[in-house]
């Protein structure tokens, strides 16, 4: 058996919670969450830890070249962070683009999107 202390991410409040696996790497026990929601992000962060990505990517704007907060739509897998992060940094927008707009569509994984957090006009 193995023990893994956690400090759940979800609120504020971050409880540290302990994640106890077995040989094979299956969960069995979880402790220390004050809430539903720290067990099932413990058990997720063990076993499949995902993470929404939040950057930057660069509008062209008729004012010249600025920067666009861009996140996934979903949370994507944490081995594939630095994959996505090579993709944010070559992708260049063009204006006029609106909160929420795909700006890479299957980004990383099928049916999640980069989408644009701000409005250029
Ligand atoms: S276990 Fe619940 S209360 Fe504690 S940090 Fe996680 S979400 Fe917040």
């Amino acid at each position: 058996m193995i023990t893994k202390e956690l400090t759940c991410v979800v609120c504020p409040a971050g409880c540290k919670v302990l994640v106890t696996l077995d040989e094979n790497n299956q969960v069995i026990d979880v402790t220390g969450q004050t809430c539903p929601r720290g067990k099932k992000y413990a058990e997720s962060e063990v076993t499949n830890p995902v993470r929404t990505l939040t950057s930057t990517v660069t509008v062209q704007t008729k004012d010249g070249a600025k920067m666009l907060p861009v996140r996934t739509d979903k949370p994507i897998p944490r081995p594939t962070l630095f994959e996505a992060m090579q993709i944010v940094r070559k992708t260049i927008v063009t204006a006029p683009v609106k909160t929420g707009d795909v700006v890479v569509e299957n980004f990383i994984e099928e049916g999640t999107n980069l989408i644009a957090c701000k409005d250029f006009e």
